[in-house]
């Protein structure tokens, strides 16, 4: 494993200096590094501050010029052993210059006993590219020709500019510098101010801007492509490259970017490690002398550095390509659930996972489910992680985008881009008992090894159409809700919809108002309540701002959704008044035929209520016509009812759900002894607290078995989840053991109690995706929140082997 996470050592010194100089440099310098401020008001602001650092001890600093590029010799007093080191300082390639840098280059010429050399590099905009990388060059080549092997190390803009001097070398086909140390490298350009890559800075982020490295990018490239690798070298083949000691800070800017060029380096075999420091910002190690974490963090590249000069190779070879590629945690999915696993590994400081997805984007269901009018239907504010309050939200019932946006910005605040693997379609997983490690394999063949597995696919993910004859037939086009295809056009056409699920009855409103003949096909009326939707408007945008305002919205509304759990209660007074909303709800339905037709046959709650105030308004419209009768066959040209009525369509949307009782059935998941958990499924899925299955060790199911809810946000039942895996994982492995597995007893007594409760409720009296077949609830959590939420939290850790 190469990536490492750093802690800030402890200590007052470190504390307070760290506070002081974040509050130092978020206050005086980042409010200089913009766009709007003269660059050479910001070379000399920088020039200014850079007075401010400690060069150490033991080092002389001498003007030079080497190959023409004038510099700065940086002498230890003690030299030792052979070669030199070439330093590229930083500053988006537009401000900054040897005497900027001295903190780092004297600590490193120090430590190193190395002379170092440091470039006056010609800075943009007045030199674009490829004038810095040229002069890096032939300072590199003179280095080498007079002091023998050479490491390369560079700071943001400089370890953009060390990995494209590397390369350019490399492709001249001159000798390759013994090194690199790459500190918060700057390795892609942004394309523009709408470049992914200019997302917004993380909070800790003490230094960088979006804004600012973008125009710096504009003025450096000039008419280059930002895709160029010699100034966006991440873009480049990397093989042939030196060992890389690489250092990024969790705070910054850059972080997902220096985390990607990991990854790069080892696919493309290159020897990598990578020191992630925990809440560091930007080029952190300036503060060597001054802050002990950066004068630690140069000490071990300076330590690196001298072993490479000394020919001794201090890396190990990643995996050569086709081997398996090991990491400390896997994650499956990339919806809700993984974000937040994936969220919460980097702030307990676990950084060597990835998220393996089988889409091409990140959402999981909120990226699948693309049909018109997909929204939540719970509050935002709730569907909202407790850690990562959105003061965004344009309404109350946030749209199928806007929680795009909101899991984009989460990725992006969080620094998990790095992490996710798209496009990855897990086809087997099984336990490796000897090495005690989960083994990964996808469809393109790629395989990864990891000692923990979570798996975020929860029970809405695998596409359930539905099983009627005739449906390959359908010579229409035929669309299923959670694989919608938006390019496909239904204005103007006969449209049909099979189900009246809650997914139906969004996507129906929309499709009334473009087809011209919508036919709803109906299996079985459901209850429904109204959506009490608003906007958020600018006060609610900017209250939400407010300390502590997103938090009491949260609690009330986890008050009011818990106290809707009641109504699943026979006798109880929320019950009632549900039942009152329901019934006012259709009574705006003025045929009474097609209001008999809507009264749901089964007691209210016992399958998913749906919360809407245009459903049944839409099945009202001219253009809309409600089918009762059961569907026999589907043929060429539509669908034919058991009453011999041939119904003519276009296209054919099946809003048929999911099949939640055959979860993961795509993967060949096997636990010990090479059992198949769809063998131990067989009469349905199960789970200890929907979180560990016994015969898998170090398995994790996120929103698993008996976790899903009908009255609340799933994300109150995911924050626990993650929270006791990572709980589960730092205690098996502070105890030196390798593997964490709940037993089977307590596995038993936890599944008999939970169908005890759930036998008789009402929630068995009709079919539903919560059920099996066989009638076992499988997918329904039956208590409260709070109870689900301190069973996870306060867990009896004797139910589990630790060994
Ligand atoms: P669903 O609740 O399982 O509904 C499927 C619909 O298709 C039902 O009306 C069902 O009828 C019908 N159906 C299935 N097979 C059929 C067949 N062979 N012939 C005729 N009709 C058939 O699926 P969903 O609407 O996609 O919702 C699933 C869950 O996803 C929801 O309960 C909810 O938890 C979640 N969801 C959430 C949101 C949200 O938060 N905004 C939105 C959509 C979905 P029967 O009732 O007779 O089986």
């Amino acid at each position: 494993m190469s990536i490492h996470t750093v802690a800030p050592p402890g200590g007052l010194r470190e504390v307070v200096a760290a506070a002081a100089l974040r509050l130092l440099l978020q206050g005086l310098l980042k409010p200089v590094l913009s766009p709007r401020v003269p660059l050479a008001l910001q070379r000399s602001w920088l020039r200014g501050l850079a007075a401010l650092t400690l060069a150490p001890r033991g080092v002389r600093f001498e003007r030079s010029t080497l190959a023409g590029v004038p510099g700065e010799w940086v002498q230890p007093v003690a030299a030792s052993g052979v070669g030199a080191l070439l330093y590229l300082h930083g500053g988006a390639y537009c401000i900054g210059a040897p005497r900027t840098h001295r903190a780092i280059t004297g600590h490193l010429a120090r430590f190193s006993g190395r002379p170092v050399f440091v470039p006056d590099y010609r800075l943009a905009p007045e030199h674009p590219f490829p004038a810095a990388r040229d002069d890096a060059l032939a300072c590199l080549q003179a280095l080498q020709a007079a002091h023998g092997p050479v490491v390369i190390a560079g700071d943001s803009a400089g370890g953009g500019l060390a990995l494209a001097t590397a390369l350019a070398q490399r492709d001249h086909g001159g000798p390759m510098p013994a090194g690199l140390w790459l500190l918060s490298p700057w390795v892609e350009l942004p394309a523009g101010q709408a470049d992914a890559s200019t997302a917004p800075a993380p909070p800790g982020e003490a230094m960088l801007s979006a804004a600012w490295a973008s125009a710096c990018a504009a003025h450096y490239r000039g008419p280059t492509p930002a895709s160029d690798p010699g100034c966006s070298p991440l873009r480049a083949e990397l093989a042939g490259l030196p060992p890389v000691w690489l250092q990024v800070g969790t705070d910054e800017l850059l972080h997902a970017q220096g985390l990607r060029l990991h990854d790069r380096l080892e696919d493309a075999g290159v020897p990598v490690y990578a020191e992630v420091a925990q809440r560091r910002w930007h080029v952190w190690q300036l503060h060597a002398g001054v802050l002990p974490g950066a004068t630690a963090a140069v000490r071990r590249a300076a330590a690196f550095s001298a072993q490479v000069l000394a020919g001794e190779q201090p890396l190990t070879a990643p995996p050569a390509p086709g081997a398996a590629r090991r990491h400390r945690v896997l994650v499956l999915g990339a919806g809700m659930s993984g974000l937040c696993t994936a969220i919460q590994l980097k702030r307990a400081g676990i950084h060597d996972f990835v998220m393996l997805e089988q889409s091409s984007g990140l959402g999981g269901t909120w990226w699948d489910n693309r049909y018109p009018g997909a929204r939540v239907d719970v509050p935002a504010p709730l569907y909202s992680f407790s850690f990562a309050p959105y003061p965004h939200w344009r309404r109350r019932f946030a749209a199928a985008p806007e929680i795009q946006a909101y899991m984009e910005h989460c990725a992006t605040r969080y620094g998990v881009r790095a992490h996710l693997r798209l496009g990855s379609t897990v086809t087997a997983a099984h336990w490796d008992e000897a090495a005690a490690l989960w083994c990964l394999r996808t469809a393109d063949g790629r395989t990864y090894e990891a000692p923990w597995f979570v798996c975020s696919t929860g029970p809405l993910s695998q596409a359930r159409w539905p099983d009627i004859p005739g449906l390959a037939d359908f010579a229409g086009t035929r669309l299923h809700s959670a694989r919608w295809d938006t390019q496909v056009p239904l204005a103007g056409r006969r449209v049909g919809v099979i189900g009246t699920g809650s997914t139906a009855s969004q996507l129906i409103p929309p499709l009334a108002s473009q087809a011209t003949q919508l036919t709803v096909f109906q299996r079985t009326a459901n209850w429904v309540l109204p959506r009490l939707d608003r906007r958020y408007g600018v006060i609610d945008r900017t209250l939400m701002r407010v300390p502590g305002v997103a938090r009491a919205v949260h609690r009330f509304w986890y008050a009011v959704l818990e106290w809707g759990r009641r109504g699943f209660d026979e006798g109880t007074a929320a019950r009632a008044s549900m039942l009152r909303l329901a019934q006012k709800q259709l009574a705006v339905v003025q045929d009474p035929a097609l209001r008999a037709a809507l009264q749901p046959p089964y007691p209210l709650g016992c399958k998913r209520i749906i919360y809407s105030n245009d459903f049944y308004p839409a099945l009202t419209q001219p253009n809309v016509s409600l089918v009762t009768e059961g569907i026999e066959h589907i043929t060429p040209q539509g669908v034919r009812t058991t009453d011999g009525r041939e119904h003519p369509l276009d296209a054919l949307v099946c809003a048929t759900g999911f099949d939640t009782t055959h979860l993961l059935a795509s993967i060949d998941l096997r636990g010990r002894d090479g059992q198949r958990l769809a063998d131990l499924w067989h009469d349905g899925p199960a789970a200890h607290r929907g979180v560990t299955v016994p015969g898998f060790p170090n398995l994790f199911l996120m929103l698993g078995p008996n976790t899903a809810t009908g009255h609340t946000s799933t994300l109150l039942f995911v924050e626990p989840q993650v929270r006791f895996v990572i709980d589960a994982m730092q205690r098996t492995e502070a105890a030196g053991h390798k593997t964490f597995e709940v037993r089977h007893d307590a596995f038993d007594l936890h599944n008999a109690g939970l169908q005890a409760r759930l036998r008789g409720s009402v929630w068995s009296q009709c079919r539903s995706w919560y059920r099996t077949e066989s009638g076992r609830i499988t997918a329904l959590w039956p208590g409260f929140t709070a109870e689900y939420v301190r069973d996870l939290t306060h867990p009896d850790w004797r139910e589990y082997d630790i060994a």
